[in-house]
């Protein structure tokens, strides 16, 4: 008997064997012979989205760097040449923030920018070298010795160049706008830094009262209201206007000798909170009822500053669920407001309030007046107070609604009307040319990501790029000191980007301007030379938004555009959008050909994972106790493009799958390993006995499925056909079936020559579809294995793609046979187990079937690709006959069973002690 034998082990214990072969991959370069062996053919470049670089890594980043390994490991196969680098993400406001804790804020603020900059940036490298280790260590393949860093020299530089690309193209401009702005961390956020949550917020009804009559009320003794609704109380000081609902119908309500107008639906709900009868006023017998258009430019007394008038406007955003149907508007302090004044030509923006959200002191409009001085959230209760006083407040309540706060430090933040710098979304078509960018020049994983990005796109808000910190990369505009004009031209943006190559951007904080602009130094306003750095610094989207720059197009071995991105689905808001618009906005075009999004990671419930719940899976432990192909298994099995879920339990059964799938490659070695070399001792297709033919077809139709799979990033589909083949198809059908050849026959003969080199086969196809995967196991694998199955190669990254000996178009010829001979299979599989309840037959050697099949399949089972059913259903002896419908019976076999082989047949004579020795067997002996 030829009995199985291999060196690779069924225990796998990868927390011990990983680390090991880990080191012998970086101690061999094994990333830098991928790239060696694949020089010069075509590249593929997947452009690595950086991590922000402040904390050990967590499941989130284990799925995307993995994920992003399969698919450089699978072009890596392909023979395409593929440079990974990456990189990371190293300033903004988070590690500011833990520089904030460490040093406390009072002597935060006393330390200069330079060193701040200093303590950010050692804080940043520390934390790189924590995460890099964490990602090599599973198993992630690339450039780790030569990352990008946004905070390099190059880096700095291409954020500037950028800049003066689209500057000159007139996108960038300075602008009075309300932002959102956190008055505890003095800065404006973008709107990827904001997070809604409830807040419980002043809801006030207020009576503004009209300087002028509407048409139809001239005739009306007493004054006429609106009556505005509010939930910021404190924005009524720098009140300007009102809107209206255009088209809508508004009322007027007859109150204390007072004609209330509100919109017509809301009205008698409003008046029964306020307390009110709801008696319209009548003119000409009928209630008052008409358009909003009626109100549109009447003049109303300023709530709080006596002898300034604001003005009703009409305006779409306006709603009509909720308050009287009227809202007040502060166009310094929201943004409906400000583009509803801009349309109504009110630019002179009314802001009193400074960037720790204090009233300026004063006693004009444009000051806090009677709130000087006060904090917005401590002067609501006075503004409450002083309209009360006024006779002014009708009613006020407490409201729970969504309201944006800072995602830093979690307080409700404020629209406040700054100097800001933004990018244009609609001046030179940005907009426009992004999203067609998006629809037309991009492949989208999942297809719907498109739709997603497009609509954030089409909706956002012109993009404010300036912040007030100090960690970053500063925007390069200088201020006159002689005459306050702001100074930015192609002169003074060439020489800061030269400063940044050399330097970095830290010298933008140390050196003086006259030392490195020459004769860019001068204001084009006034003549004068003297220019102070201003100090604003870009949003940090920005920096890692240009990687296409100062990565993809500075490393000689990437390329722009790249062929993928690929990131968490809240990129789509972030990373995604930053390096469209600035790569459209400097260049025309979207800086990636395909861009594949993620879901993000959950526990076993839908849960997010925090500490507090004690659900969070750590990858650094996982590696330490199962592995890190585990990790990749569970990754390959879960549906990525949308949030996943991976606890405990999950990690168990993928810890079971990972163990067929191991066992299954060890039955391949146990009959490959050391006793077939396929180039020597291979059987051509031709020459291969029928079932070996088959297996060989069915195993090309699921590679060809696999290779699909994982060319359009669907790795649960790769990973389903292969654990679907492997597990039910192999080892229960087919390699049960094969033993017996394996096993009995002669060593050399064709028989067992044709089932070992279907099993090389089958083992070299799982060598290359399991390696984006298995990384780690199919390398430990490579070492038992015959040299021709894996390409003589040591090193799993080293394969190349796997390539059948037939067509998937010839190798579907064989599709009728299979499914007839499964079809009969399971109807055999049947009337075997029922034998074996009543008690007739033990094992299936001792039955012989008899079946009746229909004449179609007949004819398949017995035409030129029929397979030796017998062997395939392990039973002594298979009959067809041709019938109506399919049937199977079963009976004993003939003759007696073989000492060796255990199958019934006729014996022929004894060996060695054995009485009972057939045919096949004595020659084999
Ligand atoms: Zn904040
Ligand atoms: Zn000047
Ligand atoms: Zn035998």
């Amino acid at each position: 008997m030829n009995l199985p034998k291999t060196g690779f082990p069924m225990r796998a214990g990868l927390s011990k064997s990983e680390p090991k072969r880990l080191k012998d991959w970086q101690d061999n370069k094994v990333y830098e012979q991928v790239l060696k062996k694949n020089a010069g053919h075509k590249k593929f470049v997947l452009h690595d989205g950086p991590p922000y670089a402040n904390g050990p890594i967590h499941i989130g980043h284990a799925m995307n760097k993995i994920s992003k390994d399969m698919i450089n490991r699978y072009w890596m196969m392909q023979g395409c040449e593929v440079p990974y680098v990456p990189g990371w993400d190293c300033h903004g406001q988070p590690i500011e923030h833990k520089v904030e804790e460490k040093l406390g804020t009072e002597k935060f603020n006393q330390t200069s920018t330079a060193k701040i900059r200093e303590l950010c940036n050692k804080f940043a490298v520390e934390n790189i070298e924590l995460q890099k280790a964490g990602f090599r260590r599973l198993g992630v393949l690339g450039d780790w010795d030569n990352p990008y860093l946004t905070l390099y020299h190059q880096h700095d530089a291409a954020d500037i160049e950028v800049f003066k690309a689209m500057f000159d193209k007139g996108m960038i401009y300075r602008g009075h706008k309300p932002v959102h702005w956190c008055k505890h961390c003095h800065t404006a956020l973008a709107e990827a830094e904001i997070e809604y949550s409830d807040e419980t917020s002043p809801s006030i009804f207020v009576r503004f009262e009209m300087t002028s009559k509407p048409a139809g009320l001239e005739n009306f003794d007493g004054p006429v209201d609106f009556i505005i609704w509010t939930t910021t109380p404190w924005t009524i000081p720098s009140d300007q206007a009102v809107s209206l609902k255009p088209g809508a119908a508004y009322v007027a309500v007859e109150h204390d000798g007072r004609a209330e107008v509100m919109l017509e639906d809301l009205a008698p709900k409003c008046c029964e909170e306020f307390g009110w009868e709801y008696t319209p006023v009548m003119v000409d017998g009928k209630p008052y009822v008409v358009p909003a258009e009626t109100f549109h430019h009447i003049h109303y007394k300023q709530p709080i500053f006596d002898g300034v008038e604001g003005v009703a406007l009409l305006a779409d955003y306006v709603g009509v669920d909720d308050g009287t149907g009227i809202v007040h508007n502060s166009p310094g302090h929201g943004v409906d407001d400000y583009f509803a004044c801009l349309k109504e030509g009110i630019t002179d923006i009314c802001m009193p309030v400074d960037d720790d959200g204090k009233f300026y002191t004063g006693e004009e409009f444009g000051t806090g007046g009677p709130f000087s001085g006060m904090d917005t959230d401590e002067a609501n209760p006075h503004i409450i107070e002083f309209l009360r006083e006024r006779g002014t407040l009708v009613l006020e309540k407490k409201i729970t609604h969504s309201y944006p706060h800072c995602w830093r430090c979690k307080h409700p933040v404020l629209f406040r009307a700054t100097d800001q710098w933004f990018v244009s979304m609609d001046k030179t078509g940005l907009r426009e040319q992004a999203g067609k960018e998006v629809r037309e020049n991009v492949k989208w994983y999942p297809a719907h990501a498109a739709n997603r990005i497009g609509a954030m796109v089409e909706q956002r808000p012109d993009w404010c790029i300036s912040r007030q910190r100090n960690w970053g990369v500063p925007i390069p505009s200088y201020t006159c000191a002689d005459c306050g004009e702001k100074v930015m031209n192609d002169a003074t943006l060439d020489a800061v980007i030269k400063l940044f190559h050399e330097k970095g951007s830290d010298a933008w904080f140390t050196d003086a301007p006259e030392s490195y602009l020459g004769e860019a130094c001068v204001c084009p306003k006034c003549g004068g030379h003297h220019l102070k750095a201003d100090k604003d610094i870009l949003d940090v989207w920005w920096d890692s938004g240009v990687s296409w720059k100062a990565v993809c197009e500075y490393r000689p071995e990437l390329e722009y555009p790249a062929d993928v991105y690929l990131e968490g689905s809240d990129q789509h808001r972030g990373w995604f959008q930053s390096s469209l618009l600035t790569s459209v906005g400097a260049n025309g075009h979207a800086p990636y050909k395909a861009v594949v999004s993620q879901g993000f990671t959950l526990d076993g419930q839908g849960r997010k994972m925090s500490k507090s719940l004690g659900n969070v899976i750590d990858p650094n432990k996982v590696c330490d106790e199962m592995g890190a192909d585990i990790i990749r298994l569970w990754v390959a099995s879960v549906d990525t493009s949308s949030d996943v879920s991976i606890d405990h339990e999950i990690l168990a059964r993928t810890s079971d799958a990972y163990r067929r799938f191991r066992n299954t490659l060890r039955f391949l070695l146990s009959e490959l390993e050391g006793q077939f070399e396929p180039e020597t001792d291979g059987v051509a297709f031709a020459d291969l006995l029928p079932l070996d033919k088959l297996m060989v077809a069915r195993l090309t139709q699921v590679q060809a499925e696999v290779d699909d799979a994982y060319a359009s990033y669907e790795f649960p589909r790769a990973y389903r056909a292969l654990y679907d083949f492997v597990v039910t198809e192999l080892s229960n059908v087919y390699l049960d079936a094969l033993k017996d050849r394996l096993y009995c026959e002669k060593p050399g003969s064709l028989e067992r020559r044709s089932a070992q080199t279907v099993l090389a086969e089958l083992f070299s196809m799982l060598m290359r579809d399991l390696q984006p995967i298995l990384s780690y196991t199919v390398d430990e694998a490579m070492a038992y294995a015959p040299a021709g199955c894996v390409d003589h190669q040591k090193y799993a990254a080293l394969l190349d793609w796997y390539k059948s000996p037939i067509t998937v178009d010839e190798a579907n010829e064989f599709e009728g046979v299979l499914e007839a001979a499964l079809e009969l299979r399971s109807a055999v599989t049947k009337a075997l187990e029922d034998a074996r309840s009543a008690g007739t037959f033990t094992k299936s050697q001792q039955v012989r079937v008899k079946a009746v099949v229909p004449a179609e399949m007949y004819a398949l089972l017995t035409g030129d690709k029929a397979v030796d059913l017998a062997e395939f259903y392990i039973v002594s002896d298979v009959e067809l006959t041709q019938g109506e419908e399919l049937s199977v019976a079963i009976e004993a076999a003939d003759g007696e069973c073989c000492d060796r082989c255990w199958n019934y047949r006729t014996t022929v004579g004894e060996y060695n002690g054995h009485a009972h020795i057939c045919k096949r067997c004595a020659e084999a002996l």
